[in-house]
């Protein structure tokens, strides 16, 4: 009781960041806006606006210019989250899963020259700081053949290759992976020079000390039990909601809210201290990102 009456006693010295590092919007399908008022509403501050595929847009094809479409569309995302009292980030890349369908629709050779131009694309929007990272790129979460998860792999490389020239991060989509998965993505960075705390793998297990050995960050879905676990390893994590922002998908993830609930509660419990809430919605997003919050 003690403890809880001294954290209340102590006024807050600054506004606390909180910092969803995953998030998709969809006007189209889901809530856009809306979804990042109620983020806001629970003090949310900042998030990673991802994009998703090109046919969410209604696209359809294998051409650079869904891809040119879909870059701005997210871009503008960002840009009208801003309006709504959050700092907003646009994460420009291509999905796995779009990905395999175009290798499917078009063939591996097409599929391959239209992805490599799309991540040229994406780097080009970096550059122009009009994004901040490249993703969500990586391999599919669920079984393909040999030959399409190696050109993902190669994607995925190709997009390290382009971050190195950046100084920027990659958000990586993976199938589920563990701490060996882990060590083979920093070895792929390591093949394309790129530096391993440039790089984010979404939707991460609670891997924290593998990730800090590694050099890997990993950004963590914001359920209580896979934070909880976490911490008992450290605070060098990122947290996300994933959220796809579909209406026609309620409760396939989390909701907008949840990074800011959580991590209220968390704090309120003492569970986590003012300081892990600076160090993994702040300083581990500034660190990683190059950015300033
Ligand atoms: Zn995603």
């Amino acid at each position: 009781m003690v403890a809880v009456l001294t954290r209340e006693a102590v006024p807050l010295s600054r506004e606390l960041p909180v910092t969803d590092n995953h998030m998709h919007l969809d006007p189209g399908k889901g809530e856009g806006m809306e979804a990042v008022k109620k983020f806001a509403g629970e003090g949310g501050k900042t998030i990673f606006v991802v994009s998703k595929l090109t046919r969410d847009l209604g696209l359809s094809g294998v051409n650079v210019d869904n891809f040119s479409k879909l870059y701005r569309a997210t871009i503008e995302l960002a840009r009208q989250a801003e309006e709504h009292g959050v700092t907003a980030f646009a994460v420009l890349g291509v999905h796995p899963a779009e990905y395999h369908h175009m290798i499917e629709s078009a063939g591996m050779e097409r599929a391959k020259e239209v992805a490599e131009k799309a991540l040229e694309l994406a780097a080009e929007h970096i550059a122009e700081n009009e994004a901040v990272a490249i993703g969500e790129v990586g391999r599919p979460h669920y079984p393909v053949e040999r030959d399409v998860l190696n050109a993902c792999e190669e994607l995925m490389v190709r997009a390290f290759e382009l971050a190195r020239e950046l100084n920027c991060a990659v958000q990586l989509h993976t199938e589920r992976i563990d701490s060996e998965g882990l060590k083979d993505i920093a070895e792929l960075a390591d093949s394309a020079g790129l530096r391993r705390e440039r790089v984010v793998k979404h939707f991460c297990p609670p891997l924290i000390e593998k990730g800090s050995e590694l050099g890997i960050m990993p950004s963590l879905i914001a359920s209580r039990k896979n934070v909880l676990a976490a911490l008992e390893q450290g605070d060098r994590f990122l947290m996300e909601s994933d959220y796809i922002d579909d209406l026609s998908r309620p409760g396939a993830v989390l909701s907008p809210r949840s990074v800011p609930r959580l991590t209220r509660r968390l704090l309120a419990e003492g569970r986590l201290t003012e300081e892990q809430v600076w160090r993994i919605h702040a300083d581990n997003v500034e660190r990683t990102y190059g950015v300033l919050l």
